[in-house]
């Protein structure tokens, strides 16, 4: 069973000492994106022992990269899935309660160019408001064309009829998710990044704990386990593959992974605060403009990728039908010279059929648990709006493979995370900066530098990360390294590459300053200049 602390004490020695020194976990989890950090949560909170491992990053893979909308997916209602989009709607007004600094409101325009659309789509949005019940974030509206260039006041004018305004949310994605692992640590959890999972520990075929390597100084872990949870997203089939007897053909892959591409441009390309979304491209996909921290995200796009690695490249042709789309709807079109920065994210998706023998469970929703018959857990697909519910079903799974002993329901329905304040947060579509940090304002102000900006939005002028956001980095939010920082805890390379690049060197300095000599500033500020080289390189 697990301790719980109101502050929760994150440093990684502290951590790496804990994990050494219990004798056997109830849950370990591997993988700390949205699902993997869910799992935790909802695993410590009811007061199971629960140690997380995360191989770079919490939220390092596709839970940094999302379109960051909180939504019931208007499109599942298109395809009759009523039971699907009621239970992301309930998600998305959870997530909104328990997270009010991370996770906002934010309505959407759909401009009208044809006299039907407004009618067709309004109608829909209307059922999609209905089954929101008490949860509903506004009410759908039908829109003049002057009313929707007021919300939207660099939208195409020309053959505008119209448009139908609906509410959706929208959220920090990166941020929630280290969130996610504070509380964690917070209900009594052990969390460590830079701490890849190498193999599992098997006995009579049965899956009975992991070993891990602490990446920072290459000791081995070894974690015995009662119940070993795979999270990893689009990883899941190579951590399924180190469960099978020596000897034995690779399990068939359960993932498909395809990506999606973002490209991000100034917030004058869409000032305001509605996001605009297309329905129906000139190819029939979905197109959104959506501003978000000072700046303005276009994407996605959903292209089949045979390979799985950490930082997939965009295809000339995704980057050419996003500025081609957003031209078609926007006064000024986008080009390449405005992009700010490019990123991509891989969507696990599960292939049907049964594996191999294994007890699947394709739920009546988008994610799927697998149990095999060495007891290993297998979560993946889903989306991030619903990692609360799908943490749930997990816990459910161990409780009837008599995995866990099923001692206590789910509180995290009405489970606030750190940071949580009931005061009126700062809308989401602004610059960055330390509303971000809801009540625990007062711990940031009290490190050093607090007043010290490193950058301020170019736009606003508003201060979007200072000396003391680094130092909290490091002392509550378990970064490690300049990426970690600049990708992770502020989101610059997501927002302006090259300007994140122009403060690799002083975020390195602060690092050193913290984490004392044995961390090599010079290494891991050109480690992060070339991966903000890749995000502000076009194909
Ligand atoms: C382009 C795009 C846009 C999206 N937009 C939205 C949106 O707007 N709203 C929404 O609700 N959802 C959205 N989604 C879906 C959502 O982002 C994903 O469903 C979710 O992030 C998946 O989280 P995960 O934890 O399962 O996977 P991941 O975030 O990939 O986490 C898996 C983790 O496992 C780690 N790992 C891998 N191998 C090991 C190992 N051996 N040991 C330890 N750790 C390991 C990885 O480093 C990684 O951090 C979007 C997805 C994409 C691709």
């Amino acid at each position: 069973m697990s301790t719980k602390s109101a502050t929760p004490d994150t440093t990684r020695a502290h951590l790496l000492a804990q994990a050494r020194a219990r004798r056997e976990w109830d849950i370990a989890v591997i993988g700390g994106g949205a699902t993997g950090c869910g799992v935790a949560l909802d695993a410590a909170a009811r007061g199971f022992s629960v140690l997380l491992l995360e191989a770079v990053d919490f939220s390092a893979g596709t839970s940094s990269r999302a379109t960051k909308l909180v939504h019931g997916g208007v499109r599942y209602l298109a395809q009759g899935n009523v039971a699907l989009v009621r239970e992301a709607l309930h998600e998305r007004a959870t997530l909104l309660a328990n997270a009010p600094h991370l996770a906002q409101p934010l309505a959407f325009v759909m401009p009208g160019y044809h006299w039907w659309e407004r009618g067709f789509y309004g109608i829909g949005l209307k059922m999609y408001d209905a089954l929101a019940g008490w949860r509903s974030l506004g009410d759908t509206e039908f829109l003049s064309s002057a009313k929707t260039r007021e919300f939207l006041p660099t939208v195409r004018t020309n053959g505008l009829c119209g448009g139908v305004k609906y509410w959706d949310g929208q959220f920090d994605d990166a941020r929630l998710a280290v969130t996610l692992a504070r509380t964690a640590v917070a209900q009594g959890a052990v969390v460590l990044n830079h701490c890849p999972v190498t193999a599992l520990l098997r006995e009579d075929g049965k899956v009975k704990g992991v070993v891990a390597r602490d990446d920072e100084t290459g000791e081995t872990l070894k974690i015995a386990a009662k119940c070993v949870v795979n999270a990893t997203g689009v990883w899941v089939d190579d951590l399924r593959n180190m469960d099978r007897d020596k000897g034995a053909p690779d399990k068939p892959d359960i993932v498909a992974p395809s990506q999606g591409v973002h490209l991000v441009v100034d917030r004058a390309f869409l000032p305001g605060t509605h996001a605009l979304l297309v329905p129906k491209t000139g190819d029939g996909r979905v197109l959104f403009a959506v501003p978000w921290l000072g700046k303005t995200i276009l994407g996605t796009t959903d292209t089949p990728r045979d390979d799985v690695v950490l930082e997939p490249t965009p295809f000339v042709e995704e980057v050419e039908f996003i500025l081609r789309e957003a031209g078609r709807y926007l006064e000024r079109a986008p080009t390449r010279q405005d992009v700010r920065s490019v990123w991509v994210g891989l969507r696990p998706l599960v292939k049907p059929g049964d594996d191999d023998g294994d007890d699947t469970k394709q739920l009546s929703r988008e994610h799927t648990v697998l149990v095999g018959h060495s007891g290993l857990v297998t979560v993946t697909g889903g989306k991030w709006t619903t990692y609360r519910a799908m943490a749930e079903d997990v816990l459910e799974r161990c409780f009837d493979r008599h995995l866990l002993p099923r001692i206590a329901k789910g509180v995290t329905a009405r489970l606030p995370l750190l940071g949580a304040s009931k005061r009126k947060g700062v809308s989401m579509t602004q610059a960055p900066g330390e509303h971000l940090y809801g009540s625990e304002v007062a711990l940031l102000h009290a490190l050093p530098g607090a007043t010290h900006w490193l950058w301020r939005d170019s736009e606003s002028g508003q201060g979007s990360l200072s000396e003391a956001m680094v130092r909290f980095a490091v002392r509550h939010e378990m970064a490690r390294s300049v990426e970690d920082v600049l990708a992770r805890r502020s989101r610059l390379l997501f927002l302006d590459a090259a300007e994140a690049a122009r403060q690799a060197g002083a975020v390195a300095a602060i690092l050193t300053d913290e984490l004392g000599p044995g961390f090599d500033a010079v290494a891991s500020q050109r480690r992060f200049e070339a991966l903000a080289q890749q995000y502000r390189t076009l194909p």
